[in-house]
Formats: structure tokens, C-alpha cells, sequence
């Protein structure tokens, strides 16, 4: 059994991807050629949003919306220590201070109450993370960014697909940032990134900073980089789009059957009213989390333990002051978190398997 299959998925899609590369080694325009504006059109149109750039990755997109934002020394960008590091070494990255919040113990995204108390004459944008394939309270995140003029960026890395009030992630702040890394929701055959924006000279500005901060040839009015996105991974992407609800839709599916064959058995995920998931994480809780893995392990089924650190733990982030105690949720979420295996083509056969496993390790001692 694999955590996550992307042989399947490709098989299933070989004549469609095999062509659409080779149109591009056909053409030749492997940087900047026509399928990223293509690929960009549509995936502006799929999350209802004006501006969609691609880019080299996730992370070197959230660089880019913070050089956007002209964030830097001096300034503090509201973030969570539970994720993955880029979401606060993007901050570090521009030279300016992370600023963690706790995570809500259910979903384990921002706890959006705690976010105000934080907030500095310093602070310049809040950078929120929809952890494991749901998006947490934007509404009132933008409500508490309009009140103090900050930027709100929300990190949909995990999130691709999913929505919030009919809305999809990506399409509800400000600027929203993504990632095409293969294990995730839409994911291409390397790395790969993208934007989302609808507000015109933002846009222009990140589009600047992805090509070496020129807007014209030979032109460099900011500091910019090279962050594009490779055209190859756009014409994977292209080939990919069409079946990427149906994927969504499964994934839905899928994480419903876990959650109600393992409810009685231990902690499922919370979905917040509003909310569909798409479980790029299918994650559950356990006190005995290093045991189930074990057991897991034994039977065969692969597990994986999405963090096992809080950022403010790591080594790169201690000059900023915190110790371990101050984000006492983050902390037992790093604890007790355990994902299972997750893809739209797991079949019912193996998700039983995994589901007997886990009962059974819990039966035996465990929790
Ligand atoms: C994967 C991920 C990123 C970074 O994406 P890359 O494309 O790997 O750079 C950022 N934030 C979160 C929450 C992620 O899961």
C-alpha cells in the first residue's frame, strides 16, 4: 500500500500528460511558453479570482508575495508554528520576524481569536496556514487585517480545491499563494507553485519580482528573482485540471468513510461548518500516536507524522524568543498527530486494512 499513489493517477491520464509534453518538446518554449499563460487562465478561473502567476514553487510564492508587500527588517508577519517551515522561513528569508499564534486543537489551523493580541505597530501582514486540506475563518481574519491594514496571505498549499462558504481556497484574501509539489491535492511531476491575486498592481508587482524585478527587458525596478515555473510542469498541470474535481470529490469522499469507520476508534478530523476538505492530510489524533505508527508499520501500511516539531522548536527560529510551553496546542498536536494513507484512487479494500490496523493498535493498549 502506498501513502500516496501517483503511478494510478498517472496511468490514468498517460495519453493526456504524454501529449501534452510533447507538444512542449515540440515547440520548444520551455521557459515562459504558451501553456503557463494556459495553465494561469484556468486555474484564475477555478478558484474565481482575477490574477493567477505560476512559479517555481510554493515556497519561492510566498517569498515573492512578501517582496510584494514590500515586507522586511523591522517588520513582523503573523504566522502559526504548526506546518511546514516555509510559511515562516519565507519571513526570515525577507528579513523580517516571524510572529507565532496557536493553532484551534480541532482543526488545527490559526486560532483566529488569539490574533489580535499579537499584533505590533510592526506587524505587517497575517500569514495563515489551511492546514491538511481545510481553510480556517477568513472572513474574520480579513475583517481583523482591514481593521489594523495588514495584508492577509493565506498559505493554500494543502488546500488546493477546497472552500469556505461556496468560496475556494485561494480566492478569499487578498493574495493567496499555492503549491504543484506532487503529493499535493494538484500536483505536477517536480516543483511548482502559483499566486492568486485580484488586485491589479499587486499582480504586476509579483509578476516583476518572479523575472528578476523587470517589467521590461533589460528594466529591474525591484529585487527580484527567478521564480518562474517550468512549462513542462505547466503542460502536466493542463492535462491534470479536467479530472481535478472528480479528484476532489474522491478525496471528499474518502475522508468521509475514514471519519465515520474510525470516529469510535479515535480523534477524526474536524470539519468546520462552512467548510469541504480535501484531506491532503487525512490526520487523526491519538495519546499513544508512536505505538499506532509502529503497529501500522508492522501491518504494512504506511503512516506519516505531519510535524513532528512546532517551528518554534527549530533551530532557525530560537533568536525570536520563544520556548517550549508557549503554543501549548501546536505543541500536543506535534504529540499526537498521525496521517494515514490518502490519494483519490485508495480503494475501499485498503482503506479497511488501515482502518482494521489502527483499531487494533488502539484495542491493544494503545490509547
Ligand atoms: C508544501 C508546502 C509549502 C511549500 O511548497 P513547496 O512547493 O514545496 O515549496 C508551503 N506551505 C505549506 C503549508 C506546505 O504544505
Amino acid at each position: 500500500m502506498q501513502f500516496i499513489d501517483l503511478k494510478t493517477q498517472y496511468l490514468k491520464l498517460k495519453e493526456e500528460i504524454d501529449t501534452r509534453i510533447h507538444q512542449v518538446l515540440d515547440h520548444g518554449r520551455f521557459i515562459m511558453g504558451p501553456e503557463i499563460g494556459e495553465v494561469e487562465e484556468q486555474l484564475a478561473e477555478y478558484v474565481g479570482c482575477k490574477h493567477c502567476l505560476t512559479v517555481s514553487s510554493g515556497t519561492s510564492s510566498l517569498e515573492i508575495a512578501l517582496r510584494a508587500l514590500d515586507i522586511g527588517p523591522g517588520d513582523e508577519v503573523i504566522t502559526v508554528p504548526f506546518t511546514w517551515i516555509s510559511s515562516a522561513e519565507v519571513v526570515l528569508l525577507v528579513g523580517a520576524v516571524p510572529v507565532f499564534v496557536d493553532i484551534d486543537p480541532k482543526t488545527y489551523n490559526i486560532d483566529v481569536s488569539q490574533i489580535e493580541a499579537k499584533i505590533t505597530d510592526r506587524t505587517k501582514a497575517i500569514l495563515p496556514v489551511s492546514l491538511f486540506g481545510q481553510m480556517p475563518d477568513y472572513s474574520a481574519i480579513n475583517e481583523i487585517a482591514q481593521r489594523h491594514q495588514l495584508a492577509v496571505i493565506e498559505d493554500g498549499a494543502q488546500s488546493f480545491g477546497a472552500t469556505r462558504d461556496g468560496q475556494r481556497s485561494c480566492g478569499v484574501t487578498p493574495i493567496a499563494s499555492t503549491s504543484f509539489f506532487p503529493a499535493k491535492p494538484l500536483g505536477c511531476f517536480g516543483d511548482g507553485g502559483a499566486l492568486f491575486t485580484d488586485d491589479d498592481s499587486l499582480a504586476t508587482r509579483m509578476k516583476a519580482i518572479r523575472t528578476h524585478g523587470g517589467i521590461q527587458r533589460h528594466h529591474h525596478p525591484y529585487v527580484g528573482t527567478n521564480g518562474r515555473f517550468d512549462t513542462l510542469q505547466a503542460a502536466v498541470l493542463l492535462a491534470k485540471l479536467p479530472s481535478f474535481q472528480w479528484e476532489v470529490e474522491q478525496r471528499g469522499k474518502i475522508g468521509a468513510r475514514y471519519s465515520a469507520l474510525l470516529s469510535d476508534v479515535c480523534e477524526v478530523p474536524h470539519i468546520e461548518a462552512g467548510n469541504t476538505h480535501v484531506y491532503a492530510q487525512y490526520t487523526i489524533r491519538l495519546n499513544n500516536r508512536d505505538e499506532v505508527a509502529a503497529h501500522l508499520k508492522a501491518d504494512g501500511i504506511p503512516s506519516a507524522v505531519y510535524y513532528p516539531k512546532c517551528l518554534h522548536e527549530q533551530p532557525v527560529f530560537e533568536p525570536f524568543g520563544s520556548k517550549l510551553g508557549d503554543f501549548p496546542e501546536s505543541e500536543k498536536a506535534s504529540r499526537e498527530v498521525l496521517s494515514l494513507p490518502m490519494h483519490p484512487f485508495l480503494s475501499e479494500q485498503d482503506q479497511d486494512k488501515v482502518v482494521a490496523s489502527v483499531a487494533n493498535a488502539v484495542a491493544k493498549g494503545a490509547s
